[in-house]
C-alpha cells in the first residue's frame, strides 16, 4: 500500500528518539530501512564541518558492492558547494539519466560509481543549505515512483527537522561539557575531574605503590603577564603543563587549579624512594626555571612544589591537596629550595596562622595590643637615652602570643601595617601625655614594617599622625630592618630621606642578621646602626667576632653613624662594647621590655636623667 512505508520509517525514527536512543544510530538504521527497501545502491549524508570550510560524509548506507569509506571526508570547498548549489533549485532534485549538469564535482566526490539515477535533497543547517542526502541507484534510466519521492521526501524531512537538531544539539552539550572539563589554555583536566580521577587511581590500586600530591605554583608569574604580556603567561603556562605531564612518567594526571596554581598526582614504583622523586621534582622545577630564563630574561620565573605523600588511601584527595599547598607555602622564594615535602609540624604551625589571622581584628578593637619599652642606653654617661616601643598581644582570656609568632603572619596578611600605625599612635599618645605633664621625654623607636614600603604615602601619613599629637618630630625614630633595605632599596632610599627630612631620626635594625653588605652603609643615610643580637648570642664572645664588631663600630663612626648593639645580657658583653668604642646598647643586662610606668620611673631614677 502506497504511505504504508513512509508511516513505518517515520514510527520506527520517533519510537527510537522516544526511547532517547543515540541519535547517530537512528540516522543510520533510517538510512538502511530506506537503502534495503528500494535497493538502493548508496545513500550518503554530506555535511559542512562546523567552523571549517570543507565537507564530510557522515553517515552512508552501502547497498551491495558499494565499497564503505566511513568519515570520508570530500575535497570539495565552500566554492565549489555554493556553484553546486546553483544547480539545485528545489529541495528534491531527480536525475533519472545519472547526469546532473553543474553538480559533477559534488557528485563525482560523493559518488561511489559514475552514471546511476539518483535523488539529491538539500538539507539545511542553522539558515543555511550547508547538507544533502544523496540517494543513488546503481544503474541509469531508473524511473522514481510516487513511493519513492513520498519516502525520500520523509526520509529527508525526519533527518532535517529533527534527527540533525537533536544530534547538533548533543554535540553543542558535549562541547559546553568539554569546555566545562578541560582548562583552555592548557588542556589540562579542570580540578573537579581531577579529583575524581586522582582519588580513582589511587584507591583503585592495589599494589605497593606511592602516591604523592605536587602543588605546585610559578614564582613571578604575574610579573611575565606584566612585563611580557598575556600571550607570554599562556605560553608559560602550556610548557609547565608539558613538563607536568611530559617530562617523568611518574606524573600521572594534572590540573591548573587556577591562575599559575598546578596540583598533580605521581606514582612512586618499585625503583623510586621518596628521596627520588623529591630530587627529581626538583631537578625538573630547576630545568624548567632555566629554560625559561633564556626565553623571558627579565622574569626570574622559578617553581615553588608543596609535596604531600598520601599514606592512606582512605583519606580524601582534598586533605592531601591541602597539605600539599601548606607545604607549598612554607617554600621561601628567594632561598633555592623548590621542592617541600609536607611533615605534621607544617599543620600545628598553619593552625596557629590561621587562629592569629582569625582574631587579629577582633584584638585590635577590643585594645588587646599594646607596647612596651626597653631602654637604650649611652654607655659613655650609662645613661638612658632612649627606648625601643616593642608590642605585644594579650588576649582577654589571658593568652599571650610573641611578636615573632604574629608579626611574620600579619606581614603575610597585611594587617601589619594597621597594628604598626595603631603602636605608632600609642606612643605619641605617650609622649604627648608626659609632655602635657611637664615630664621629660627620650626619643622612642618604633619597627617599620616591610609592608609599608608596598605603598607611596607612608611618611606623609606618619607626619599627619605625629603632628595630631604635637609631637616633636625628633623624638621618633624609625627601625627599618636590613632586609628592607635590600628588597626595596630604591623606595627606602627615598622613604627615609624624606623622614629624615622631616626630622625623623632612622635606623638600620638588625644589621648583620642577614645577608648584610657594608655598602648599604654607604649607600643609604641613615642615623643609627643597629646591630642584629646574633652576634653576641653565644654568650662569650669569640676572638672572630669581637674584631667583626669592633670593625663595623670603626668603619660606622668615620661615616658619622652611631652604632647600638643590641641584645647585651652580660657584664662581660658590656665592657667589651665599651673597649671598642660603641655609643650605645639595649638588652637584658640593662632592661627588658617593660610596663610603660616601670620605664618612666627608670627614668626618673636609675640612670640619672638626660633632659
Ligand atoms: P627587633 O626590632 O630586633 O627587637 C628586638 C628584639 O630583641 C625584641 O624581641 C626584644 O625583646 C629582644 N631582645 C632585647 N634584648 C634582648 C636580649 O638581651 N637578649 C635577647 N635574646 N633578646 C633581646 P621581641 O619584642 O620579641 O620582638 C621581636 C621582633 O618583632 C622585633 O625585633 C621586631 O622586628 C618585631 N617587632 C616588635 N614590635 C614590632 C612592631 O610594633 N612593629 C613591627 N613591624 N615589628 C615589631
Ligand atoms: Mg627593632
Ligand atoms: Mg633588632
Amino acid at each position: 500500500m502506497e504511505g504504508e512505508f513512509v508511516l513505518k520509517v517515520t514510527e520506527f525514527v520517533l519510537s527510537k528518539m522516544a526511547e532517547r536512543k543515540e541519535v547517530g544510530s537512528v540516522i543510520k538504521q533510517l538510512l538502511q530501512m530506506v537503502g534495503e527497501h528500494f535497493g538502493l545502491y548508496h545513500i550518503a549524508l554530506v555535511e559542512k564541518q562546523k567552523r571549517m570550510t570543507s565537507f564530510t560524509i557522515t553517515y552512508e548506507y552501502c547497498g551491495q558492492g558499494c565499497p564503505v569509506k566511513r568519515n570520508h571526508v570530500l575535497n570539495f570547498t565552500q566554492e565549489e558547494w555554493q556553484q553546486s548549489l546553483k544547480f539545485l533549485k528545489e529541495d528534491m532534485m531527480y536525475y533519472e539519466s545519472g547526469e546532473a549538469a553543474g553538480n559533477d564535482k559534488i557528485l563525482s566526490s560523493v559518488n561511489r560509481s559514475t552514471g546511476g539515477a539518483f535523488c539529491i535533497a538539500l538539507l539545511e543547517h542553522q539558515g543555511e543549505k550547508a547538507a544533502a542526502l544523496l540517494f543513488k541507484y546503481k544503474e541509469a534510466g531508473h524511473i522514481f515512483s510516487e513511493e519513492e519521492k513520498m519516502s525520500f521526501a520523509m526520509a529527508r524531512q525526519l533527518v532535517n527537522l529533527y534527527l540533525l537538531p537533536v544530534r547538533n544539539y548533543e554535540t553543542d552539550r558535549m562541547e559546553l561539557q568539554r569546555v566545562k572539563n578541560y582548562d583552555m589554555v592548557t588542556g589540562l583536566m579542570k580540578y573537579e575531574s581531577f579529583l575524581q580521577v586522582a582519588e580513582g587511581t589511587y584507591r583503585n590500586d592495589e599494589t605497593d605503590a606511592v602516591y604523592a600530591i605536587v602543588y605546585s605554583d610559578i614564582n613571578n608569574f604575574k610579573y611575565v603577564n606584566e612585563y611580557y604580556g598575556y600571550l607570554a603567561g599562556d605560553d608559560i603556562l602550556r610548557k609547565f603543563e608539558q613538563v607536568l605531564l611530559s617530562a617523568s612518567p611518574l606524573q600521572l594526571v594534572a590540573t591548573r587549579l587556577f591562575s599559575d596554581y598546578f596540583i598533580s598526582l605521581v606514582k612512586i614504583t618499585n625503583f623510586t624512594t621518596e628521596q627520588m622523586l623529591v630530587a627529581m621534582l626538583e631537578q625538573q622545577n630547576r630545568r624548567f626555571a632555566e629554560a625559561l630564563l633564556k626565553i623571558y630574561p627579565d622574569a626570574k620565573v622559578s617553581v615553588a612544589s608543596g609535596i604531600a605523600f598520601i599514606k592512606d588511601n582512605s583519606i580524601s584527595i582534598l586533605n592531601y591537596v591541602d597539605c600539599a599547598n601548606i607545604a607549598r607555602k612554607r617554600l621561601k622564594k628567594n632561598f633555592g629550595a623548590t621542592c617541600l615535602v609536607y611533615d605534621e609540624s607544617m599543620e600545628a604551625q598553619q593552625k596557629k596562622e590561621i587562629e592569629i589571622t582569625s582574631q587579629a581584628e577582633a584584638a585590635l578593637f577590643l585594645g588587646e595590643f599594646y607596647f612596651e619599652l626597653q631602654p637604650k642606653i649611652n654607655l659613655d654617661s650609662n645613661t638612658v637615652i632612649g627606648a625601643e616601643a616593642l608590642v605585644r598581644w594579650k588576649q582577654s582570656n589571658g593568652k599571650k602570643w610573641l611578636p615573632d609568632e604574629f608579626i611574620p603572619v600579619f606581614e603575610k596578611n597585611g594587617f601589619i601595617t594597621r597594628l604598626d600605625f595603631m603602636v605608632y599612635t600609642e606612643v605619641c599618645r605617650y609622649l604627648r601625655e608626659r609632655i602635657k605633664k611637664g615630664q621629660s621625654i627620650v626619643p622612642i623607636s618604633v619597627n617599620v614594617s616591610r609592608m609599608h614600603f608596598e605603598t607611596d604615602d607612608f611618611v606623609e601619613r606618619v607626619i599627619r599622625l605625629v603632628d595630631s599629637y604635637a609631637v616633636p618630630h625628633n623624638y621618633l625614630e624609625f627601625e627599618i630592618t636590613e632586609s628592607v633595605f635590600i628588597d626595596h632599596l630604591e623606595k627606602t632610599r627615598v622613604a627615609i630621606r624624606r623622614l629624615r627630612e622631616a626630622g625623623f631620626l632612622v635606623s638600620m635594625d638588625d644589621f648583620g642578621s642577614g645577608y648584610s653588605s657594608l655598602n648599604l652603609l654607604k649607600e643609604l643615610d641613615f642615623d643609627v646602626l643597629k646591630l642584629d643580637k646574633d652576634f653576641l648570642a653565644s654568650g662569650t664572645l669569640d676572638k672572630k667576632e669581637s674584631v667583626i664588631i669592633s670593625n663595623i663600630i670603626k668603619m660606622a663612626k668615620q661615616m658619622d653613624i652611631k652604632v647600638l648593639c643590641e641584645g647585651v645580657e652580660t657584664q662581660e658583653q658590656a665592657s667589651f662594647l665599651a673597649q671598642a668604642d660603641c655609643d650605645l646598647v639595649q638588652g637584658y643586662y640593662y632592661g627588658k621590655p617593660m610596663q610603660i610606668e616601670v620605664f618612666d620611673d627608670l627614668l626618673g631614677e636609675d640612670f640619672g636623667k638626660m633632659f
